[in-house]
């Protein structure tokens, strides 16, 4: 009998916290609570950017931190104008560039970015980088650390669920969080997304720079680049293997979709 009301209970529960992603309306169940995700991933974030090194470039560093507003600004003001600002309710925009040689970046949840210094051969231009950046913001306005660190809670069986989401007990949560970023990693927070959480924030990243005003198009160039130079460790953005060909035709795809959002 317990167990029975242990299993509608938890029924309720994923009903209940089942929403979907900004844009393009996919379901999703998010387990954890949005101050339970910011206040286990900004120790984790304050904890790299505490030993990473920032970089000295200075205009580089002002490309990055100028881009990456620009496409939080409109991005926050799209969500606010369609009835969507609590999905990025206490979210607090940061853009670092570290150096480092991998061509990679990555996103924390409440909107932590950081881009390494390595991508940057890569990128031609303020519209290259806004492919990149858009990505990023789009993991992050998805909660895709919310979604990973929940489908960990689900296969940790429904108890544990409940004892976690009901109870709010933070050590659950932390060591699920301690997964999802990769702890232990030598030189980096690592998201291990799916396929589908990359190709969404492609997606997304490609209406997000067009509302900010960067051409979408210029993300055929990108990452035809990127999948030239690549070298034996893909990076984070590539790190679920979209092969290059199927995310270059994703891309394709999405394009007239992102482009009734370019705003020139
Ligand atoms: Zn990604």
């Amino acid at each position: 009998m317990k167990k029975l009301a242990g299993f509608f209970i938890a029924t309720i529960l994923l009903l209940s916290s089942c929403s979907s992603v900004p844009l393009t309306g996919r379901k999703q169940i998010l387990l954890v609570s949005d101050q339970e995700v910011l206040t286990s991933s900004l120790t984790q974030y304050g904890d790299f950017m505490k030993t990473a090194a920032k970089s000295t470039n200075k205009a580089q560093t002002d490309m990055v931190v100028r881009v990456g507003k620009k496409i939080a600004a409109a991005t926050e003001s799209y969500l606010k104008a369609n009835g969507m600002e609590s999905e990025i309710k206490n979210f607090s925009w940061e853009f670092n560039l570290v150096k480092s040689d991998e061509a990679n970046a990555f996103c924390m949840p409440g909107g932590k970015i950081v881009v390494y210094e390595g991508i940057l051969p890569y990128i031609a231009n303020d519209t290259e980088l806004a492919v990149v950046l858009g990505h990023e913001v789009a993991h992050a306005v998805a909660k895709h650390a919310n979604e990973r660190m929940s489908q960990q809670l689900l296969a940790q069986g429904g108890s544990a669920i409940l004892g976690q989401v009901v109870g709010g007990a933070s050590a659950t949560v932390q060591t699920v969080a301690g997964t999802v970023y990769g702890l232990g990693a030598e030189y980096a927070v690592m998201l291990p997304f799916s396929r589908k959480h990359e190709y969404e924030a492609d997606h997304m990243g490609l209406i997000f720079m067009g509302m900010a005003g960067y051409d979408p198009r210029a993300s055929i160039s990108f990452w035809t680049k990127m999948a030239q130079g690549k070298t034996s460790a893909p990076p984070e953005i590539m790190s679920t293997h979209p092969s290059d060909a199927n995310r270059i035709a994703e891309l394709e795809k999405y394009m007239p979709d992102a482009l009734r959002y370019y705003k020139k």
